[in-house]
């Protein structure tokens, strides 16, 4: 294009080269601004998408953030503990306590505390009030 308006020379040719260059630079301008367009559309788009994406994370984060995990914890533990568990009375007092079963088996689970225990172990006798 540029060649040919510069061989044809006439003053005809000038302006319509102007207008030509007016014309493109218009489109350049068209098309930058279009192209400005789908990327300030697609940035955001992926500013919309990053957001999205941030709160859906952090949505699945609190659940199982650190905070609600210490707080299952102490439930994971305490579920091994609480076995089946029978009413039977103490060895040592005869008060009625709640004794795991598998502590039963193990010959565990006879007394009611720490005390009825020791007691039991030092005297090996009832406690009598
Ligand atoms: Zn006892």
């Amino acid at each position: 294009m540029a060649g040919n308006s510069a061989s044809g020379g006439s003053v005809m040719g000038y302006y319509q080269d102007v207008d030509e260059a007016y014309y493109i630079d218009e489109l350049v301008y068209e098309e930058e601004r279009e192209r400005l367009h789908y990327q300030r559309q697609e940035q955001a788009s992926f500013k919309r998408a990053v957001a999205a994406e941030v709160k859906r994370q952090l949505k699945t984060l609190t659940p199982t953030g650190v905070a609600s995990q210490q707080d299952q914890k102490p439930e994971k533990r305490k579920q091994p503990n609480s076995g089946k568990r029978v009413i039977v009375s103490c060895k040592c007092c005869d008060k009625p306590f709640k004794a795991r079963v598998s502590d039963r088996k193990r010959g565990w689970g006879r007394f009611c505390s720490k005390s009825c225990s020791a007691f039991w172990k030092t005297h090996r006798r009832k406690w009598v009030a």
